[in-house]
Order: C-alpha cells, then sequence, then structure tokens
C-alpha cells in the first residue's frame, strides 16, 4: 500500500479497493484500515462491503460464510464469529 494514501482522490482510492479485493490474502488489518479510509473519504464500499464480516474483517469465502436468500433479504452469516449481516436486496 501506498504510503501516500491520504492524498489520493476518492477514485484513486476507490480503485486501490477494488483491486485489493481481488487480492486473496487481504489481512483483516488492511480490511480495517481501508474500511476506516473509505469513512473518512465519504467513500462508499458499495457491493464491497457484502465480501467481509464488518465485525471481525473476515473476508468472506465460500467455507467461512453461509448466504441464505429470504426476499428481499440475504443474510450472510460469518462462521468465523457467528455475526449475521442482513442485505436488502435491490432491483
Ligand atoms: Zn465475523
Amino acid at each position: 500500500m501506498k504510503s501516500d494514501i491520504k492524498s489520493l482522490s476518492k477514485k484513486e482510492i476507490e480503485e486501490l479497493i477494488k483491486n485489493l479485493f481481488e487480492n486473496d490474502s487481504l489481512s483483516k488489518e488492511k480490511l480495517k484500515k481501508l474500511k476506516q479510509l473509505a469513512m473518512s473519504r465519504n467513500l462508499k464500499l458499495g457491493g464491497m462491503k457484502k465480501r467481509f464480516c464488518k465485525k471481525c474483517y473476515s473476508l468472506f469465502t465460500i467455507k467461512n460464510s453461509e448466504n441464505r436468500i429470504k426476499m428481499p433479504f440475504k443474510k450472510i452469516r460469518c462462521k468465523n464469529c457467528n455475526y449475521t449481516a442482513t442485505y436488502k436486496i435491490k432491483h
């Protein structure tokens, strides 16, 4: 990660976050920092928020998460900390 991250534009941060999410080795620490950075810049993580647990910052994988869809909601349970996130499905 660049050290001059605070001087990056919103768009550059968005790109950075997207790129990091493509990387499976994204650590919890990095994820936490990225989330804080996005929040401090008023950036919306959008769909990326559903890719990790907001309680323990584990990146969701098929193994450590459980998805359940009960229209119009989608529930993702983190098997790591047992937190369940609920999202409304938009069409
Ligand atoms: Zn969790």
